[in-house]
């Protein structure tokens, strides 16, 4: 099969913009898993499913389309055909994906689809179950994180005019999701045995970026 790397974290540790430019340099396919989970949970809103509703919620995944492709400026999502992309990172979203993500009919639609990717392709595919539950086989696992206020501050200038929620509000809410993505039954976040460990904590981008194609050319 491929070559995969996985890259998985919590929340805000840079683990997209990493893992976008690893596949970059490295001529791979950059997949981020968090988007498919946005998507489901994105239409579900729209269409009035409350996150509550665990069936409601699981057929909907189940017949859901999530499509990834690349654009201009970053892999561009599709639901059912419909571009979602600019619907996925509001905080209606943040606050209830981690919910629609601890479904088991909603992980299985999407380990299943990320496999098929992986499988199509060497990828980079970031998230939270990647080296331990969807690709256990990845040639290279990164387990990537940084300390929450530096992960809440890299997320607060990302959202820029979004200014009703302040810098503390924020990290609460990122410290809240990645407890209830690491206390979940189904595939937690949780850094695989044969990860290598990477705090981007007060170093840049590209001195991680670089690490990281290094291992994976070696
Ligand atoms: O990576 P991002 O912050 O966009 O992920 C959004 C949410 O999707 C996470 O907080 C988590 O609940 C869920 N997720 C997951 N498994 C993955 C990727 C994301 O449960 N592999």
């Amino acid at each position: 099969h491929p070559i995969n790397i996985a890259i998985d974290g919590p929340a805000g540790a840079g683990k997209s913009t990493v893992a976008r430019l690893v596949a970059s340099r490295l001529h791979y396919v950059y997949v981020d898993t968090g988007a498919m989970y946005r998507a489901v949970t994105a239409i579900a809103l729209e269409r009035g499913i409350p996150p509550e509703d665990e069936d409601a919620v699981g057929r909907l995944a189940q017949r859901l389309r999530v499509d990834l492709r690349p654009g201009e400026e970053g892999q561009l999502v599709f639901a059912d055909g419909e571009d979602v992309t600019s619907k996925l990172r509001t905080l209606e979203v943040n606050r209830s994906v981690s919910l629609v993500a601890s479904y088991e009919a909603v992980r299985m639609k999407m380990a299943e689809e990320q496999r098929r990717m992986a499988r199509a392709k060497g990828v980079v595919m970031d998230g939270r179950d990647i080296g331990t539950h969807v690709l256990p086989d990845a040639e290279l696992k990164i387990f990537l994180t940084a300390t929450p206020r530096e992960r809440a501050l890299r997320r607060f200038k990302e959202m820029g005019e979004q200014t009703e929620i302040t810098l503390e509000q924020l990290e609460q809410e990122i410290v809240e999701r990645d407890r209830k993505d690491s206390e979940r039954e189904i595939a937690p976040l949780l850094q695989a045995p044969d990860a290598r460990f990477v705090d981007s904590t007060g170093r840049s981008i590209d001195q991680i970026v670089d690490e990281i194609v290094e291992w994976g050319r070696a």
